[in-house]
């Protein structure tokens, strides 16, 4: 195989990956979102599971994020704005050991 069709292959597999890490990263986005959606509508019982879930959804999103080589301005600006808006999320979720029922005297 010759050296240029080498590197065509190359930059097709690296392209297929990068769609790959973005499909990874929304689908974490949006799993994140859903819960943090779910947990903070209801009176949730989760003890901060939730919570935990939807910061790793966080973590993760932002650590798969700058592996992605080749991301357009448009893609970078969305997934951006998830992270945000999962990032707020969290301060409206309960943190394990910490029921937002109060307890009597309280
Ligand atoms: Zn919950």
């Amino acid at each position: 195989m010759s050296i240029a069709s080498e590197r065509a292959k190359l930059a097709s597999l690296r392209a297929r990956t990068d769609r790959q890490l973005i499909v990874l990263i929304r689908s974490e986005l949006e799993r994140g979102l859903y819960l943090a959606d779910t947990c903070a509508a209801s009176d949730c019982p989760c003890d901060g599971q939730h919570r935990a879930e939807v910061e790793l959804a966080y973590t993760d999103a932002l650590r798969l994020l700058p592996r992605i080589d080749d991301l357009s301005q448009a893609e970078r600006r969305r997934i951006e704005a998830q992270l945000s808006q999962l990032q707020g999320t969290l301060d409206r979720l309960p943190v394990s050991g910490q029921s937002r029922t109060r307890t009597a005297g309280a």
